[in-house]
């Protein structure tokens, strides 16, 4: 029942469904385009709302994903404050929820995620936040002044960011992790340490191996309450623990989903005119096959782009490489490739405490890199090491090792040196 006459139609407008769009245009569509988001805001970036937002040195309109303007100049057609309700397989079109039914030629899913909750007593209580959307942030920028008490629940990326943002602003913070070390999911060791060095000579208390069991208040939050009987008082908790995808529209509509919208190589769901790109997407690794889901900016800009070219025709495989960055005081780390796949890990002490991570497979090939340093100093080398991940390259591990050895000399050989 497709009618190629229809629009395309992105559901949801976030970093990647924008992408999406905009690379459509790049890339001579002209056909009739519609970006549909259901939060009221124009699309906007989310990296900077633990990070600069919070700080204050960014405004939410500095945040957006290109203004109205541009939109209207690309002749998508934006729709926001709308929610899809229903994808009707069968007849290609979505029901919204102010009542409209649109007909659609493809159909992208750009979802995103949302926070997971706690449901512990008292998780209803005021002073207990999230952090997902512009709203979040700015409710929660309001409560962070000079003295109050945050406790952060969660040691990964965005609540050790929150964290170290409420620290800058001078609150006094707490950190209740209930794994071993920080970052578990996604850092080698190395890095967890670096990381809970930093937050706690800069004021963090970092308690590992806390599990909470309470929130303690009345109407107001003032405490949390662990399992092993331990209380720390606050006036404010952050809750960071994670994100669910949004497949619910996917697996009504009979769509293959288990850990996120199932998709194959050319970000394709299991009906050959809908795709989903993002946060919500599961998909094979180019260099494993393994499917993975990853909840990061790069990744949801590269399958934004490359789903365009997929909707218009092209039969390529999504292989960009997993990237990720955090920024932690005035610190940041990055992560290139999956340090999952290693099977020898060697160090690079930087100066400055920075330090970089090899990973290398059976083969000896570079599979991932992380680093970790003061400011974006560690950002030329792991652009480097992207390259010789992208190549393949076999590389000596006492060339890795040696800080006198440039990265660079390392290209050699590939199409970039
Ligand atoms: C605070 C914060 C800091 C971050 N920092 C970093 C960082 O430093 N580095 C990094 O790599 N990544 C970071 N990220 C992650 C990065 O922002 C996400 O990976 C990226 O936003 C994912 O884009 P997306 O388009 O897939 O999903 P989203 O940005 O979640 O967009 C999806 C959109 O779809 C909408 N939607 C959902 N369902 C519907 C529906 N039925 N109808 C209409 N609209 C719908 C949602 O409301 C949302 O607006 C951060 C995320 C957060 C929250």
């Amino acid at each position: 029942m497709i009618r190629p006459s229809e629009p395309i139609i992105i559901v949801g407008a976030g970093q990647a469904g924008v992408r999406a769009a905009l690379a459509l245009r790049e890339q001579g569509y002209d056909g009739s385009l519609l970006l549909i988001g259901d939060e009221p805001q124009l699309p906007y970036e989310r990296p900077p709302l633990s990070k600069q937002v919070l700080l204050g040195s960014r405004e939410p309109d500095q945040c957006t994903i290109g203004g109205a303007d541009l939109f209207m100049e690309q002749d998508i057609r934006l729709l926001t404050g709308v929610r899809v309700e229903r994808i009707r397989r069968e007849i290609s079109s979505i029901a919204l929820d102010d009542g409209a039914t649109l007909a659609y030629s493809k159909l992208l899913l750009a979802t995103g995620g949302r926070v997971r909750t706690v449901t512990v007593q008292g998780a209803g209580l005021a002073g207990v936040h999230y952090l997902r959307t512009i709203e979040d942030a700015l409710q929660l920028k309001a409560q962070l002044l000079p003295g109050q008490r945050v406790v952060v629940v969660g040691g990964g990326f965005i609540g050790l960011e929150v964290a170290a943002s409420a620290r800058t602003l001078g609150c006094s913070v707490t950190v209740l992790e209930a794994g071993e070390r920080l970052a578990a999911r996604a850092l080698p060791p190395q890095l967890s340490e670096k990381l809970l060095q930093l937050h706690r000579a800069r004021g963090v208390d970092v308690q590992l191996q806390s599990r909470i069991e309470a929130f303690a208040g009345t109407t107001v939050v003032q405490g949390v309450a662990l399992e092993d009987g331990r209380n720390v008082p606050c006036d404010i908790i952050v809750v960071g623990i994670g994100i669910a995808p949004n497949v619910e529209l996917a697996v009504e509509a009979g769509l293959a989903v288990v850990n996120g919208i199932r998709v194959n190589h050319r970000l394709q769901t299991s009906d050959e005119h809908i795709y989903a790109v993002g946060d919500v997407c599961e998909f094979p690794s180019a260099l494993t096959g393994r499917t993975m889901r990853l909840e990061t900016w790069r990744n949801a800009e590269e399958q934004g782009k490359h789903a365009a070219r997929t909707l218009l025709g092209h039969d390529e495989n999504f292989s960009a490489l997993p990237w990720f960055w955090s920024d932690q005081f005035d610190y940041s780390l990055q992560i290139a490739g999956e340090p999952h796949m290693a099977a020898h890990c060697i160090e690079r002490p930087l100066t400055d405490d920075g330090l970089l991570i090899f990973f290398l497979n059976e083969q000896q090939q570079l599979v991932a890199a992380c680093g970790w340093g003061r400011g974006n100093s560690i950002a030329k080398d792991i652009k480097i090491a992207e390259i010789l991940i992208k190549a393949r390259r076999t590389i000596a591990h006492e060339a890795l090792a040696d800080p006198a050895i440039g990265l660079k000399s390392l290209l050699k050989g590939t199409s970039d040196a």
